[in-house]
Parts: structure tokens; sequence; C-alpha cells
């Protein structure tokens, strides 16, 4: 058996607006829409690993803990569909520096340690639906959630019996905002 695992880490929603995007993605899109994203599952990707080994997740895990970054907030104010990948998000037009600085940390220390990493920039963002690959009549806007980070985490993916599922290995806090 291998040893690999599928690793990515992310930003998790809180459970509160968990259950608010679940509700308003119920009201605002038609139901064959695609594949809903279940409730548990909704988070910012920031750096995917791949299917990795435990000597590489442990390395990542070591270099996550030493990361220096900063609590933030964005608001989930843009939404959009990407027809080739069949997913359709809500995102945001200003992701503050903390967030790209921290995605870009991550990604670059995954690239160093071997994992293959997307040359298209990175574009933050929660699914709401994968495999949605006709057209979809997305609604204008979205209600502009507000969403507090205060951590990071390393998640496997795992596909059994027909779903995926993220398991959280481990999360990391982000330091407080000095005061000037
Ligand atoms: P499923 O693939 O079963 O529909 P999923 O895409 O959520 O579900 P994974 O494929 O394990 O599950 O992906 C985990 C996270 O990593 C998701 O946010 C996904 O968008 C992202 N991801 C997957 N593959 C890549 C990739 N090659 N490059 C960048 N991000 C990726
Ligand atoms: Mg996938």
């Amino acid at each position: 058996m291998s040893a690999e695992r599928r690793l990515f880490f992310a930003l998790a929603l809180p459970a509160k607006l968990q259950k608010q995007v679940i509700k308003w993605r119920a009201d605002n899109f038609p139901q064959d829409t695609g594949r809903p994203v279940a409730a548990a599952n909704l988070h910012i990707t920031l750096a995917f690993l791949g299917e990795i080994s435990e000597l590489k997740a442990d390395a990542l895990t070591r270099i996550a803990g030493r990361i220096q970054a900063h609590k933030f907030s964005l608001c989930l104010d843009d939404i959009g569909h990407w027809p080739g990948s069949g997913v359709v998000w809500i995102g945001t037009k200003r992701a503050p520096n903390a967030l790209l600085q921290l995605a870009s940390v991550l990604r670059s220390h995954a690239a160093r340690n071997g994992c293959h990493q997307s040359t298209l920039p990175f574009h933050p963002h929660v699914s709401l639906y994968r495999s949605a690959t006709r057209p979809v009549a997305i609604p204008p806007a979205t209600p502009n959630w507000q969403l507090d980070a205060e951590g990071f985490s390393l998640y496997e993916s795992t596909y059994e019996r027909g779903r995926t599922r993220y398991r959280c290995l481990q999360s990391w806090p982000l330091a407080d905002i000095p005061a000037i």
C-alpha cells in the first residue's frame, strides 16, 4: 500500500459561515447547477501539495509551524464560474496582502519540496459547485460575507464511497496585528 497522502493547506470557513453559504446557495442557484460542495468541505485552498510521502509531509508541517503571518479579514464579494474546471465559486475582489503573502510562502515552500505548483496566478476562492460544465445563471452578488482568518490548516483529502472528505491534520494560529 502506498503511504502517500493527498494534502493541501487551506483556510476553513467557520461553521456559522458554512451554514449561511449553504442556505444562500440553495436559494440562489438552480438545482441542476452541478455537484454541490458539502458544507464541511467549504474552504479556501492556499497551496495544493498533491499526493506526497510522509517524509515530505513532515518537512512541510515543520515549515508551516515556523511561518510568521498575521490575521486578516476578507470580504466574499465576488462570484464566478470557470466552465473549464466546472467550478462555481465565491471569492474576493480585494485579496488582503496578508492572504496573498501566506499563500505565496506556502506555495514556494511546496514547490521547493517538489510539489508541483500551478503556473496560474493564485485566485483565492471557495468552490460552491464542481462539475458545473454547462452555462450557469450566476446571482448578481453575494451577501458580502466577511471571513476572519485566525489560522490556517493542513488537510488530507480522501475519496471513499463516492465522497470526498477532508481531514484536518494540523492547524496553526495567525498572529495578532501589532498595535501601532
Ligand atoms: P473532488 O476532486 O473529489 O471533486 P476536491 O477537488 O475538493 O474534490 P481534491 O481534488 O482533493 O478534492 O482537492 C483538494 C483541494 O485542492 C481543492 O480545493 C482543490 O480545488 C485543490 N486542488 C486540487 N487539485 C489541484 C491542483 N492540481 N492545483 C491546485 N489546486 C488543486
Ligand atoms: Mg479535485
